[in-house]
This record gives structure tokens, C-alpha cells and sequence, in this order.
């Protein structure tokens, strides 16, 4: 079972105290947008397997949203850190690369 720390309360959540919110950082696209930027904006996701930058609300305890960066094949958490950063923190960064030294940031 998946297990993601609330960066705000610091409680070990297990995946079904918490909401997902699919991928983080999305650049966000609206009014004078191309149809093609929105277009992606609104449906294209990355969906890798191996590294992933998610959103997670702690739905049954504090309720605030944030963000981890795990492996969708392992389940390995590399890390979560609060919502309101555009990029993951350096921190983060470095745990991933020093665990899976093939993978770069798109
Ligand atoms: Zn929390």
C-alpha cells in the first residue's frame, strides 16, 4: 500500500486516508490560449512509469493538498513537499537522482 507523509501535519497517511489529484506542476493554460495549448492543458498527461510528481490531498485528516514525487512501479516516495511550489525543491531532486541516476526531469 501506498503511504505518502502530509508535509503540513506530518502524519504517515496510508493511501486510502488521502484523494489523488493526478499530476503536479501542469502549466496552466486558459483565455488567449492556442486551442492546442488548452487542449493539452486539459487532457494530456504524462503518465510515466517510474518517476511521477503527483498531487494528494490528505482527504481524512488535515484535508490541505501537496505534492510527492514517487515511482509508479515501485511505490518508492522519494519525497512530498507542500502545494504551493512550481518545481519540486532541490532536496527532492537530488534523492531521486542519487536512486535512479537515468532519470532527468522533462
Ligand atoms: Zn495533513
Amino acid at each position: 500500500m501506498l503511504t505518502l507523509e502530509c508535509p503540513y501535519c506530518g502524519v504517515t497517511a496510508e493511501e486510502t486516508e488521502l484523494a489523488p489529484g493526478y499530476e503536479a506542476h501542469l502549466k496552466r493554460f486558459g483565455p488567449g490560449s492556442t486551442d492546442e495549448q488548452f487542449n493539452d492543458y486539459m487532457f494530456a498527461r504524462k503518465n510515466p512509469k517510474g518517476v511521477h510528481f503527483e498531487r494528494w490531498r490528505h482527504a481524512y485528516g488535515c484535508g490541505k493538498w501537496f505534492l510527492a514525487a514517487r515511482c509508479t512501479a515501485t511505490l518508492e516516495v522519494f519525497g512530498t513537499y507542500p502545494a504551493q511550489v512550481g518545481a519540486p525543491p532541490e532536496d527532492i531532486i537530488a534523492k531521486i537522482k542519487a536512486r535512479r541516476p537515468e532519470w532527468v526531469m522533462e
